[in-house]
């Protein structure tokens, strides 16, 4: 089958024939229909993440179609369309794992960094840990999904917001325009934040829900009762708690961030909160996919042929993305 591996650190993606995978016990083999690109996938790239193998197929939203099961698989049934997400399994008997919080696994497996993922034209994955997808999504527009909708939606979960409050989004990118959507239809008001300068990322926003856009290093007049960030920049760790209300929350939500500049404590005082999002849990998905079936969203997507990984990860780099970039092999 043909792949876009990752050979060496900082090195685009190379195609490469490997062999077709065969499905452990646990496993579906399921031959990819899409394959989203994700932040995640550029700090693998990148080396911000450590490496785990010597050559991986990096992609965990991976949307499949199941034409192989393994021994002990039976969840789902061949030709059955399947959704691999990021945690793509755990060890059951850790403490966190215990504790049902599985998104902190001592040994994680996790889709495209641990094992090979979706860009590819095949790939396994243990059936505990995909999920069945609605059908009102095709395959393109549901692979943001499996990561920007899933980490966003654990995200918007752990800031607390509910009801009519203020809703901060940094980095108006695949996560934020899926979360975006939800927030606007429970009655949230949102304020986007871009990069100073993207007036189309503005544009974007406003056209989605939001109430206000703006760039980064500018505040509304109203506080804001919660922040995400989904930008991997730690200047906008002070930014956002400057604009958020006593009490109020931010969320780090990007698996890598660069350094948190130093910063008066007055911008904790008042019992703000900093906290991070690591990972997902199989009880967030199942929750989001219910979520998304009373607020149904639009997934904006760009679509490029797998032999143009390459492309839609610079596309995605420079910011030049509305919504979500996806692999189609
Ligand atoms: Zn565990
Ligand atoms: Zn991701």
């Amino acid at each position: 089958m043909r792949a876009m591996t990752l050979a060496g650190t900082g090195q685009p993606l190379v195609m490469a024939d490997l062999p077709m995978p065969v499905p452990g016990e646990h496993d579906v083999l399921v031959k990819v229909l899409a394959c989203g690109v994700c932040r995640t996938d550029l700090h693998i790239i990148d080396g911000d993440l450590p490496r785990k193998t010597s050559a991986v197929v990096p992609g965990h939203e991976v949307v499949g179609r199941v034409v192989a099961t393994g021994a002990l698989a039976t969840r789902f049934r061949i030709g059955e369309r399947v959704g691999i997400p990021w945690l793509g399994g755990t060890c059951g008997h850790c403490a966190f794992c215990v504790d049902h919080r599985e998104n902190l696994c001592d040994t994680p497996v996790f889709t495209g960094y641990d094992r090979n993922g979706g860009f590819a034209e095949y790939a396994v994955a243990d059936e505990r840990y995909c999920f069945a997808l609605p059908a009102r999504y095709d395959d393109v527009h549901a692979a943001p999904l499996l990561c920007a909708g899933l980490i966003g939606y654990r995200a918007y979960r752990l800031s607390g917001v509910s009801g009519a409050m203020r809703l901060g989004l940094y980095g108006f990118g695949a996560a934020a325009h899926i979360i975006g959507q939800i927030a606007v239809a429970q009655g949230q008001q949102v304020y986007a934040f871009v990069r100073p300068g993207d007036g189309q990322g503005q544009h974007f926003a406003l056209k989605l829900g939001a109430c206000w856009a703006g760039a980064s290093d500018t505040r509304p007049e109203a506080e804001l009762d919660a922040a995400l960030i989904f930008a991997s920049v730690g200047a906008l760790v002070p930014a956002a708690l400057r604009a958020t209300r006593k009490g109020g929350v931010v969320v780090c939500a990007g698996i890598h961030m660069s350094d948190i500049p130093s910063f008066e404590y007055a911008l904790l005082w008042g019992e703000r909160s900093v906290r991070s999002v690591a990972n997902l849990t199989r009880e967030d998905g199942e929750a989001f996919f219910s979520m998304i079936d009373r607020h149904p969203v639009t997934t904006h997507v760009q679509p490029f042929e797998l032999a143009r990984a390459n492309e839609a990860i610079a596309a995605l780099r420079s910011g030049v993305i509305e919504g979500a970039a996806v692999l189609v092999p």
